[in-house]
């Protein structure tokens, strides 16, 4: 099973939300990725923080026509992710789903019955980093969106892998196996 972030890692992070069905677009080479990943007998699972919601920067039925979005462009390009899980809260909800906490891919891995050890959680900032370890699972983090951010905080980089975008992420991975 892979988990994958989606705004920087799946589809280009804006500067604040993806806000709109048109707001989502992917990253060269994403899709494909995915593809291979779905071939290759994965399970593709998206997690992410969707603050906006909680903030009122859009609503559920606005997520989900983004989602749809994500949905009919990965079918386009032969694809598809099982599911698809989100936090809709702001950081001062003090939720257990939103990353850095673990408790979105906990909940993956009891849905999907999947021992998150042998997991890659595939994430580009420090929050998807740190859920990863905290949920037992393996970090990994790709070099797209805001990912610079991320790179300020070495200490916490120790041990983690880290790959140009997703494309080279999936293709690394599969050629382990
Ligand atoms: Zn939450």
């Amino acid at each position: 099973m892979l988990i994958l972030e989606r705004d920087g890692v799946i589809n280009e992070e804006p500067e604040e939300f993806v806000a709109s069905p048109a707001d989502w677009q992917p990253i060269p080479g994403s899709l494909e990725a995915i593809v291979r990943a779905n071939s290759a007998g994965y399970h593709v699972v998206v997690a992410s923080n969707q603050p906006g919601v909680a903030q009122g920067r859009f609503d559920i039925d606005t997520l989900n026509a983004i989602h749809q979005r994500m949905f009919t462009e990965l079918s386009v390009a032969g694809g598809h992710v099982d599911a698809v899980f989100f936090c809709p809260h702001a950081p001062q909800d003090k939720c257990q789903c939103r990353k850095p906490q673990p408790g979105m891919l906990l909940e993956i891995g009891t849905r999907f019955h999947a021992d998150l050890q042998d997991v890659q959680v595939i994430g580009n900032s420090l929050g998807d980093i740190q859920a990863a370890r905290a949920a037992g699972a393996q970090p990994v983090l790709v070099r797209t969106g805001k990912w610079q951010q991320t790179m300020q905080h070495k200490q916490e980089l120790v041990g983690v892998s880290v790959y140009e975008n997703l494309a080279a992420a999936v293709d690394a991975l599969l050629s382990l196996n």
